[in-house]
């Protein structure tokens, strides 16, 4: 039996960061929108850090007073480098925008509960435990969903136009075959929820530690209520090489990192520690007259940076003007979604390209010691703020960057070739396994 909804301006599917987003900002201008989020909420999700840029967005949503009261607050993030010997911290107020000095670290449960919440608050009806199963958009006019809710029955509801902002689930792109493989990177990860993990004191407690290992990178994620995530990202065939459980490996690893072993010596893990897996990809298409590709629905590259929500939550936004003029009707509304597909594209780039290179021994010794040479410094912390959407001028310094980081990898030509062999042996190998 298949239950058929009323039908609706705009059905959103998933309820995390870009669905509640785009949602809220869609139901404050008046359409009637539906969100299916297949996990009630509150439920956990991987991905804590926010950065400083995307403050202005939780406040656009009118959601930043909660944040603030749930978050802790990060000034900056700390590197960590077994092959030198002082860990160096990138302050956000090193930024050429001196504006955004500050981010939080948040639970993606309550972070996400906060903005699903405010999504309904703006008016559109969220239905927590229907899961998207396929789409129909033989109709130029309505799109039909079919699904199923909490209790297993089939639901079929029609909509003028459909937002797929499943996250990793990637619902649309894997219904029209646009999924594709990033041939330029890819990475797993493995980890968990901690107590009692070694913090640092006053305004850096909440700051992001990344500490670099042999085979790619740990993080650290300092929660506001003394639990800290920590989690390590690597190459596939290091993962795959483990022999015991992935408690195991991962203690291993860790025990392998002294700057690690020194936080986590007296760490107990709080739940089981759990694996991801192939996660660069991007659609080949983001938007068109009945749909829309948001966050991670349309790509993830890597979570280094600590870019996901932030483009998650620009993209939910200024798609938003997009689904508005599309239905609508305006004249307009393919310029505004080309214009809307190369912002997306330009974050996805900027990332990108430090993302690509940041387990290179050259980009290492640059992040290692950072000079301000020609406002270098000042455009990296602009990146690591989340400032790429908007008019501070960090491309000419950011080139002067990429142009210092070519100079040193061929200054070290020996160490950065083996290490790219060893990245493209990875990211093939895994290809050609997959
Ligand atoms: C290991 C790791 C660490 C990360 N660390 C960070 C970090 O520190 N900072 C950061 O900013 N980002 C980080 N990220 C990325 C971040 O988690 C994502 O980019 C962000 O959550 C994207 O938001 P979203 O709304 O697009 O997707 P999601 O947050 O994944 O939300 C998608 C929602 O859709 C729902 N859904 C899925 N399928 C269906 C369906 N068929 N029907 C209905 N609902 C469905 C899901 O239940 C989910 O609630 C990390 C990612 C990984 C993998």
């Amino acid at each position: 039996m298949t239950t058929s909804l009323k039908s609706c301006d705009v059905l959103v599917l998933g309820g995390g960061p870009a669905g509640s987003s785009i949602g809220a900002m869609l139901a404050e201008k008046g359409w009637r929108v539906d969100v299916w989020e297949k996990d009630p909420h509150p439920r956990f999700h991987i991905g804590e850090s926010l950065l400083p840029h995307t403050l202005p967005y939780l406040k656009q949503l009118g959601v930043l007073e909660q944040i603030e009261r749930i978050g802790l607050q990060k000034f900056g993030a700390e590197l960590v480098s077994p092959y030198h010997d002082e860990p160096v911290t990138l302050y956000f107020s090193g930024a050429m925008d001196k504006f955004h000095p500050y981010a939080f670290q948040v639970r993606r449960s309550e972070f996400d509960e906060i903005l699903l919440r405010n999504c309904e608050k703006k008016g559109a009806h969220i239905r927590e435990g229907f899961e998207a199963k396929s789409v129909d958009f033989s109709d130029s006019a309505l799109a039909t969903i079919y699904g199923t809710n909490a209790e297993g029955t089939g639901i079929r509801q029609q909509a003028r136009y459909v937002v797929d902002a499943t996250g990793r689930q990637t619902f649309l792109a894997n219904q029209l075959h646009a999924k594709q493989r990033n041939l330029q990177h890819n990475s797993v990860s493995v980890f968990g929820h901690f107590e009692d993990v070694v913090r640092h004191e006053g305004n850096e407690e909440g700051n992001l530690t990344i500490c670099w290992f042999e085979h790619g990178w740990f993080w650290i994620i300092p929660l506001p209520d003394g639990v800290t995530s920590v989690g390590m990202v690597c190459w596939p065939s290091y993962l795959k090489s483990r022999k015991g459980s992935l408690d195991e490996f991962f203690w291993e690893t860790v025990k392998g990192s002294l700057a690690m072993t020194a936080r986590l010596k007296k760490a107990k893990s709080i739940m089981p520690i759990v694996a991801t897996g192939n996660y660069s990809y991007q659609s080949s298409v983001m938007t068109g007259s009945q749909y829309m590709l948001v966050g991670d629905a349309f790509s993830f590259i890597d979570p280094i940076l600590s870019s996901g929500v932030h483009l998650a939550l620009h993209g939910g936004i200024r798609g938003a003007e997009v689904v508005d003029a599309y239905l609508h009707g305006h004249a307009q509304a393919g310029q505004k979604a080309r214009d809307f597909e190369s912002a997306v594209k330009h974050g996805l780039k900027t990332y990108s390209w430090f993302i690509y290179r940041m387990t290179q021994p050259a980009f290492r010794n640059l992040a290692m010691a950072p000079k301000n040479w020609f406002r270098m410094h000042e455009a990296i912390s602009s990146v690591l703020s989340g400032d790429v959407f908007g008019t501070t001028p960090v491309k000419l310094p950011i080139l002067l960057f990429k142009g210092f980081y070519y100079l040193m990898a061929v200054l070290d030509l020996k160490a950065n070739l083996v290490q790219y062999r060893r990245r493209k042996y990875a990211i093939d190998g895994e290809s050609v396994a997959s």
